[in-house]
This record gives structure tokens, sequence and C-alpha cells, in this order.
């Protein structure tokens, strides 16, 4: 890692000697540079398919089997055999056998004009190639069939190995397990499944001002707002969340309880601590403390800058205090290298096109993220309003924000009717 103590971050933002040695980071390298930090989480658990749910596959998947692992019907119905419809129907059948899913099948040889009835999943007997569905049968007496409409080869018919050859690689390592891979692998007949063990990632808050909800706020006290979301924002079946409280701007008790924690830990998350004046107690301590730390300055507002570390194996991310802004560095910058650590494959966020309903400016040379709420359709896209843009303090128009849109660096406008990026919280 290519990382260096930045002992004064307040100059960077305000244009001092820092900012002058180097320029703002892009948005994109602000995440490659905390991607850059993280150290994927080595080892493998084997757990059971049910408890591997929201982990992350350590191995890729190969096909053990054939999926479908037979020939079946897709449909309830006449197994027939397409060489049987010669010249213009109807065709009467002679009704030999029955076959229901599960049912075990005698592949015996099948006589001409020969059909079989067959449930969907039942599994296909020689000398069968389509299936034609009940509702286009008219049932006769002694076991006959009228059939007046001529089959095609391979009708209603699932054929072995048409969704999985056995030897496919169908997921790959770092993919999650999501309910449908889940299912793949049952299908597959896995009973365990080998994953990334969870990665450890605590929240310590910082601030003399705060106190949890619940305790009776003197003068200038806040509650602590951040540890919510961050606690929120890592609920994932793929990490253990620790909570480390709450302690003061003291850069002692700060370089102490990182220095302990982050021993322990693959991400230590801080809030706080980044104000003029209190500037460097977070960055200082973590530096103190063994971390090698950068605080990013990021051509981007929610501005105030996240610092991105690394104590031995654990990655330090530092976000600022105000919880807007804390929300977007956490969501934006941290959490890619969160997941990064968590050997996730594809940590990119996920962005959708969708339509501007609302006029506003902003700086160019800079990307903006904005609370927004999806107001409806404009053809294939969502409509967005926008939400209190403004203050990095504020919390109401993230909470009633159904995602967050990015405004072009390369633009000082949006207009209404153009195209933004959306990624849905
Ligand atoms: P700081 O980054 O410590 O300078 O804090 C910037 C602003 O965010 C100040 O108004 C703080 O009171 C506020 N703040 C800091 N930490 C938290 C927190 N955990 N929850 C809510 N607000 C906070
Ligand atoms: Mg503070």
């Amino acid at each position: 890692m290519n990382l260096k103590v930045e002992t004064d971050p307040s100059a960077a933002e305000c244009g001092g000697p820092a900012a002058k040695r180097r320029p703002p980071l892009s948005f994109d390298e602000a995440v490659a540079a905390a991607i850059g930090a993280a150290v994927p989480s080595i080892g493998i658990e084997t757990v059971s398919l049910i408890g591997s749910l929201g982990r992350v596959l350590a191995e890729d998947v190969i096909a053990c089997a054939a999926l479908p692992r037979f020939d079946h019907s897709a449909m309830d119905g006449y197994a027939v055999s397409v060489d049987d419809f010669v010249g213009t129907g109807p065709w009467v059948l002679d009704v030999s056998n029955r076959v229901a899913a599960g049912d075990i099948v005698e592949h015996t040889s099948r006589s001409s004009m020969q059909a079989t009835e067959i449930y969907t999943g039942g599994e296909l007997p020689d000398g069968y190639n389509a299936v034609v569905i009940w509702e286009r049968c008219t049932v006769l007496a002694r076991g006959r069939v009228l059939v007046s409409s001529k089959p095609k080869f391979g009708d209603n018919i699932r054929r072995r190995g048409e969704d999985v050859s056995p030897g496919a690689t169908v997921v790959s390592a770092g993919s999650f397990v999501t309910p449908h891979v889940a299912a793949l692998l049952a299908a597959l007949g896995s009973a365990t499944v080998t994953v990334r063990p969870k990665i450890r990632a605590a929240v310590l808050t910082t601030g003399n001002e705060l106190l949890p909800p619940g305790e009776p706020l003197g003068p200038g006290q806040i509650y602590d707002s951040n540890r919510h979301m961050v606690a929120g924002l890592l609920a994932a079946p793929w990490i253990d969340f620790v909570d480390l409280g709450m302690i003061g701007d003291d850069p002692t008790a700060i370089q102490e309880a990182i220095g302990t924690a982050a021993k322990s830990l693959d991400v230590l998350i801080t809030s706080g601590g980044m104000s003029f004046g209190a500037a460097d107690h977070v960055s200082t301590a973590m530096a103190a403390a063994g971390g090698s730390v950068e605080v990013l300055n990021v051509a981007m507002r929610p501005g105030k800058p996240a610092m991105i570390g690394r104590i031995g194996g654990c990655l330090l991310i530092g976000l600022p205090g105000n919880p807007m802004a804390a929300a977007v560095a956490l969501t934006m910058i941290g959490l890619p290298a969160i997941k990064a650590t968590a050997g996730i494959a594809d940590r990119r966020t996920v962005w959708a096109s969708a339509v501007a309903e609302f006029d506003c400016f902003k700086r160019e040379g800079r990307t903006e993220f904005v609370p927004v709420a999806i107001e409806g359709r404009d053809g294939e896209l969502p409509t967005l309003s926008l939400l209190g843009r403004g203050s990095s303090g504020s919390l109401l128009p993230m909470a009633r924000a159904s995602g967050v849109a990015m405004l072009r660096t390369d633009t000082d406008a949006i207009r209404r009717g153009d195209i933004v990026s959306f990624h849905r919280l």
C-alpha cells in the first residue's frame, strides 16, 4: 500500500499547502485508493447450505451433475413420437403407461402409435420425443387418445443438461450466495458450501458532544446517530459487526482504542474528529497507533474527506462526523473497500439511469451526491425528486430518500429532464 500520513487535512480541504502539493482525487480515484488499502481476507469456512445464504463463496462452484438430471416432461400430457404423425390427422394413439414425477421409468422399446401418459417432472421413457399437452388431446374409450394437431420434435420436453452441463463453472469465487445461487447449489446436491469467513468490522464514534439515545442531553450535547447508520449499513450476513461505543475527543484515548481494537478486526470505522481544530485527532491517533493513513481529498460533495488506511491487517476508514457526509463517504468510498476485504469480487456501487425532475446547480469539476426520492416513471426510467440538498449535517433527507443520485463532474447544472445516475439505498 502506498499511503502516506497527511498531517494537515484541513489545509488540504481549505486550499492550503497540502492542496497545492496534490490535486484532489476524482471520485473514482478515491474509490480505487480505498480498495487499494484493503487486504482481502484469507481462509475458508464450510457451512450448511442454508447457513451460507448471503455469504461470499470462497471457491468456484463446478457443476458435478447435469441439470436437468434427466429428460423429462415440462407439462401434463402424453409422451409421443413425432414419427407416428404421418399424413393428416387426427391420429389415434394407444396409451400404454403412466409416468408421474418421481416414478421409476422402465425404458422398454416403444411400439408405433404408442403414447405414455406423463405428468410434469416425469422422466421421458426411451423412444419418445415430444409431449402433447393434455388440453390438446381427447381421451377415447379403451385406453386410447386422439390428437388432432401434429406435435413438433422436442415439444414440452426439458432435456438433460439444457440448464447446466456437468463440469461447467456455474458460480465464481467471490460471488454472494444469493437465494438463487442457493437454489442452484441445492439442485446440484450441495449440502454444504465453502465460504469466506465473516469479516469483523467495528465502529468507534468520537466526539465530546455525543451521548447514546435514551440518556438526557446536557447543553451542547447531541445523540450519536452515526453509530446506527454504520451499524445498519454493515448489517450483512458476511460481516460480524462489533460496536466499540463512543469516545471523547482525547487523542491518547482514541489512539489506545484504535490500536487495541485493530488487532482483532478486519475493518475499523471511526466517525468524527475531522473538523477544524480537532482535525488531526483521528488521523494522528491512527498514525500514532501504528497505522498508515491518508486523508482523501476528493473532488466530491458532501466533501469532507474520508480517511483510509491500515494498521497491520485491519482496514481503517475514518468518516466525517456530519451525518450526511458520513453516510455518503461510507456508502460510496468505504463499502467498496470493505467488500474487497471480504473477498467480494464485484464491489462496484450499482448505478442505474433515472430522470431528474428537478433543476439544481453544482460546482463543475466536482461529483455531487444528493438524496432523491422516486416519484414515478418517464418511459422506462424512474423519475427523481431532490430531497433537501444542502447541509451535510442533515439526517431527514437521507431518511426519506429512495436512493442517491450522482451528479456528473463535468457540468455545473442539472436540468429537469436530464438523465442522472441513481443508486438505490
Ligand atoms: P466532526 O467530524 O467531529 O468535526 O463533526 C462534524 C459534525 O458532526 C459536528 O456537528 C458533530 O457534532 C457532528 N457529529 C460528529 N459525530 C457525530 C455522530 N456520531 N452522530 C451525529 N453527529 C455527529
Ligand atoms: Mg468532533
